[in-house]
């Protein structure tokens, strides 16, 4: 088979637009002209599920059902690489592209772009904004420092605010493609604003996204869900808490590289955990709570580890503080309180309690109104409105909790 023109086809979608980066190939290479001729073929694929369909969904497709959307010259950016932009697009709209040099008949690709919603996929440096404005709007006591690197060495940053002698821990985005920096600061951001006395007699201690590398490529436009960091490493299993145990929950064998529950070549391997790590033991929260479920939601189903079953004390004092938490979604009353015994072996929640006893848990999915378009979460398709409602329950579930703790101080160590 022939040796194509372009390699390195990539795609990225940021601020709601598509950009394919189109580098030249080895047949190229002589031609260094500044303008070369493609054409950009266009697919829209509304089948694509995220959460249920892979990079494989791509390779299946066939440029000819496409559509020839350019035709003409483009402008090197550099010595081998070209851009197209294409602004006629919109957030939840998944798209694949082919593109050929004008004497191809095969195009190359397709390569898959995902348009994500610019406020509900906020980027690294809009997480990296909403802290720095935080920081600066909060007068008490306060911090917002590096706590570590991700495995493609971005700063880690965590933010403290108010009492740090009484902070509810609150981690984001273990998992790429789940839930953190957009409920957390969100809800800090309101507490700040109308709540301030709260945060003298308790804290919030936020490391927003910990799989920052990997939530980056789902923010601008990865269009398959991603669990791991660039490793290859489930964070949420690679912490020294029972990491021996392989453990098979989803099917998936958390020993084997190339599952997505991989546990890593040993405990605390990744720069992540690591940072995670030094977060907890420099602040030393009071209760930690980690944003999962899909799509920058979680709701209150509320996970702490497995091994933990046995211990009466533990399990009472969980109840004492997910209820407070549980109140800002629903009529807990009525409702009940989703509680379970459900973190694995290398997981947060299981490291915190095997290290320091304190009630650590995982956010997962559970609906409020049980619409579709909650359910919907699921496959990828979390809305901006959706995304506010959700940060308004987080948010009173937060300021529940603050209260809860405020009022009981001498019962919580
Ligand atoms: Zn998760």
């Amino acid at each position: 088979m022939a040796r194509k023109s372009i390699r390195f086809l990539r795609g990225k979608c940021e601020d709601g637009i598509i950009r394919l980066y189109i580098e030249r190939g080895s047949p190229l290479y002589k031609n260094l002209l500044d303008e070369l001729h493609f054409r950009i073929y266009r697919k829209k694929e509304d089948d694509f599920q995220q959460g249920n369909d892979y990079y494989e969904y791509f390779d299946a497709l066939d440029y000819k059902d496409a559509k020839l959307i350019y035709d003409g010259s483009l402008q090197k950016q550099d010595s081998y690489c070209f851009v197209y932009t294409d602004s006629d697009v919109k957030p939840l709209d998944i798209y694949a592209y082919w593109v050929a040099y004008k004497d191809d008949i095969v195009p190359s690709g397709p390569v898959g772009v995902s348009v994500r919603h610019p406020d509900v996929w906020w980027t690294f440096q809009r997480i990296n904004d909403v802290m720095e404005r935080l920081y600066t709007a909060y007068q008490g006591p306060k911090s917002l420092s590096s706590y570590g690197y991700s495995t493609r060495k971005k700063k880690l940053k965590g933010l403290v605010l108010g009492n740090p002698d009484r902070c509810i821990g609150l981690i984001g985005a273990v998992h790429a493609g789940e839930s953190g920096p957009e409920l957390f600061l969100s809800a800090a951001e309101t507490i700040i604003r109308n709540y301030p006395d709260l945060l003298k007699k308790t804290g919030l201690a936020i490391l927003p996204s910990v799989n920052a590398d990997c939530r980056e490529d789902m923010a601008t436009g990865t269009p398959q869900y991603i669990r791991c960091n660039p490793n290859g490493v489930d964070l949420n299993r690679n912490f020294d808490a029972g990491w021996d145990t392989v453990d098979l929950t989803y099917g998936l064998n958390t020993s084997i590289h190339g599952s997505i529950t991989y546990r890593g070549p040993f405990p605390q391997s990744e720069d992540e955990t690591n940072t995670v790590i030094n977060f907890i033991d420099k602040v030393r929260p009071a209760v930690i709570f980690n944003g999962h479920c899909l799509s920058s939601i979680c709701g209150d189903c509320f996970l702490t580890p497995r091994n933990s079953q046995s211990d009466e004390e533990y399990k009472n004092r969980c109840i004492e503080l997910i209820t407070p938490y549980s109140q800002g979604f629903r009529d807990v009353d009525k409702e009940g309180l989703s509680f379970h015994y459900g973190t694995t072996a290398g997981s947060v929640p299981a490291y915190v309690y095997k290290k320091y006893g304190i009630p650590a848990f995982d956010m997962e999915y559970r609906t409020v109104k049980d619409e579709k378009r909650e359910r919907d979460c699921v496959i990828g398709r979390t809305t901006p409105e959706l995304l506010q409602e959700y940060i308004g329950y987080h948010t009173k579930g937060i300021i529940n909790l603050m209260k809860y703790m405020a009022g009981n101080e001498g019962d919580i160590t």
